[in-house]
């Protein structure tokens, strides 16, 4: 089955940056979220229309950042607010992983401490994503530390 035909991931987004002055003025950056403020799914994902298709608002945002989403991917929110496309509360996971997290984020609820600590499947995880070509940068942003603890972790040297 051929399913890069419906990857947004293979729009040469760069060669042609028109699109981007219309994507633009689709969201309002807050000091935390990027809120969407045109079409939405049900769900609240923000809809935009490229070529004819209708794609996701956090995909697309993504791929103009980081790059194309590998095959089987999601692009997660680690703000749960599907309608958020700022891309320092995005990450790459898989669907599992989402229900996981959504998990774990409420029983911490409220906002990410800087200093939190790191669990083993955590870490598990940082190697993951830095091997898949994340910066330490984006990683650090998904798990609410700084990149200064992805550094460490990658290096062996964080401790708990
Ligand atoms: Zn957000």
């Amino acid at each position: 089955m051929d399913t890069t035909r419906h990857d947004s991931s293979k729009f040469t987004l760069l060669e042609r940056p028109e699109w981007y002055s219309r994507f633009r003025d689709k969201y309002v950056r807050t000091s935390s979220c990027w809120e969407w403020i045109a079409a939405k799914k049900k769900t609240g994902y923000g809809q935009f229309q490229l070529d004819g298709k209708t794609v996701s608002a956090h995909r697309l945002i993504w791929i103009l950042y980081f790059g194309p989403i590998p095959d089987g991917m999601h692009v997660l929110h680690y703000c749960d607010n599907p309608s958020c496309v700022r891309p320092r509360h995005l990450y790459l996971g898989t669907h599992r992983q989402n229900m996981n997290d959504k998990k774990i984020r409420k029983r911490v609820s409220g906002t990410r401490n800087p200093n939190a600590k790191l669990t083993d499947p955590d870490i598990e995880e940082i190697f993951r994503l830095a091997q898949r070509g994340l910066s330490q940068r984006a990683i650090g942003a998904s798990f609410g530390v700084t990149h200064h603890a992805i550094w460490r972790v990658l290096n062996n040297k964080y401790t708990a």
